[in-house]
C-alpha cells in the first residue's frame, strides 16, 4: 500500500521502518528535519507525504501536534484524497479526535484512532498492541498495516473509543507504578530490600506486568526513557480532562498528577516515568537500591 508516516519519534520511526520491511511504499515526514527511514521517501511537509497516499499514519506527541500536522500550514488536509484513511497512533484527547475525524470527513477521508501499547521495544519488534476506534469496513482495509507493526488489534468501538481506552490503560499504569514505587520506598525504609520483595510480589496476587517490565530497570537504576515522564504526565492530564468532561472524579490520579508535576519541576521530564521513584526516595531519605 502507499503509506505516509508522520512523526519519527521513539515509536514512529520503528513503526515506519516495519512498514517498509513489509514491502509497503512509504513516505515519511518529521517536524525536525534529519530523521529518515531507510527505504522510505523523505517528504518535506505532511501535505507532501500525504499526496497520493492511500493511508496516512501518524504518531506524534499530543493533541496540539496532531491538529497542526492535519490542519496547519502544509498539513495533511491540503492534499488528502477522497477515500484515503488517516490513522492516528498518537495518544490524544478522545473528544478532539472526534472533531478531527469530522473535519476530515468533509474531505471524503476517514479517520481511525489507533493508539498503541507496548513501548519502544514492541515498536521495534513489530509487536505493538493497537486499541482502535473506527468503522469495521475501514479497519479491514488496514489489516496488512496493523500486521506489519503489531501483534494484536482490539476494536473498542467507533472513532475516538481507541483513545478513550488508551487513556484508561495509562491511568492504570500510572497508579500501579505509583503503588509499586511507594511500596519499594516504604519497604526500603523498613529494611526490606527490592530483590527480596520482588519474588514475593510476583508470586502473589499483587503481581503485575508493570512491575515485571519496570523492576529490571529500577534494579539497574536505568531511567533512560522508554516512555518519557512528560508523555505519561500528558496522558494523566488527558484522563483528568476527559473525566471532567463527563463529570467523573479520579482522586487517586489527581494525587499522582501532583507527583509527576513535581518530578517534572525537578528536571525529570525527559527521563522515564519510573524516575518518579527517585522523588519518593528523596522525600523519605532512603535509596531503594542502597537497601540491598
Ligand atoms: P517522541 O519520541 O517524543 O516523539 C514525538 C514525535 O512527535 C516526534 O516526531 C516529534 O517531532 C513530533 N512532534 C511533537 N510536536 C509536534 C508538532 N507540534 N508538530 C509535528 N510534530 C510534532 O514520542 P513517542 O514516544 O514516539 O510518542 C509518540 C506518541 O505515542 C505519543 O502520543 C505517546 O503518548 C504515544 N505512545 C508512546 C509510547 C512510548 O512508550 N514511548 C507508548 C505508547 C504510546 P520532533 O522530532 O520534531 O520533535
Amino acid at each position: 500500500m502507499r503509506v505516509a508516516f508522520l512523526g519519527l519519534g521513539i515509536m514512529g520511526r520503528p513503526m515506519a521502518a516495519n512498514l517498509v520491511k513489509a514491502g509497503h511504499e512509504v513516505a515519511v515526514w518529521n517536524r525536525t528535519p534529519g530523521k529518515q527511514v531507510e527505504g522510505a521517501r523523505t517528504a518535506t511537509t505532511p501535505a507532501d507525504a500525504a499526496n497520493g497516499a492511500e493511508v496516512v499514519w501518524m504518531c506524534v506527541s499530543d493533541t496540539k501536534a496532531v491538529d497542526s500536522v492535519l490542519f496547519g500550514a502544509g498539513g495533511v488536509n491540503e492534499t488528502i484524497g477522497s477515500g484515503a484513511i488517516v490513522v492516528d497512533s498518537s495518544t490524544i484527547s478522545p473528544s478532539a479526535e472526534l472533531s478531527f475525524a469530522q473535519r476530515l470527513r468533509a474531505k471524503g477521508a476517514d479517520l481511525v484512532d489507533a493508539p498503541v501499547t507496548g513501548s519502544k521495544v514492541a515498536a521495534e519488534a513489530g509487536s505493538l498492541i493497537f486499541m482502535v476506534g473506527g468503522d469495521e469496513g475501514v479497519l479491514a482495509k488496514l489489516e496488512p498495516l496493523f500486521k506489519a507493526m503489531g501483534k494484536q488489534v482490539f476494536r473498542m468501538g467507533e472513532t475516538s473509543k481507541g483513545q478513550a481506552a488508551k487513556i484508561v490503560m495509562n491511568l492504570q499504569i500510572a497508579l500501579i507504578f505509583e503503588g509499586f514505587a511507594e511500596a519499594l520506598t516504604l519497604a526500603a525504609k523498613l529494611g526490606v530490600n527490592l530483590e527480596t520483595l520482588l519474588p514475593l510480589i510476583q508470586a502473589s496476587m499483587v503481581r503485575s506486568g508493570v512491575v515485571e517490565y519496570k523492576a529490571p530497570f529500577i534494579l539497574k537504576r536505568d531511567f533512560t526513557p522508554n516512555f518519557p515522564l512528560r508523555l505519561m504526565l500528558k496522558d494523566i492530564r488527558l484522563a483528568r480532562d476527559a473525566a471532567k468532561e463527563v463529570r467523573v472524579k479520579l482522586p487517586g490520579l489527581e494525587t499522582v498528577e501532583e507527583v509527576y508535576e513535581m518530578a517534572a519541576e525537578e528536571g525529570q521530564e525527559d527521563l522515564d516515568y519510573a524516575a518518579t521513584l527517585t522523588l519518593l526516595e528523596k522525600w523519605a531519605g532512603v535509596d531503594v537500591k542502597g537497601a540491598a
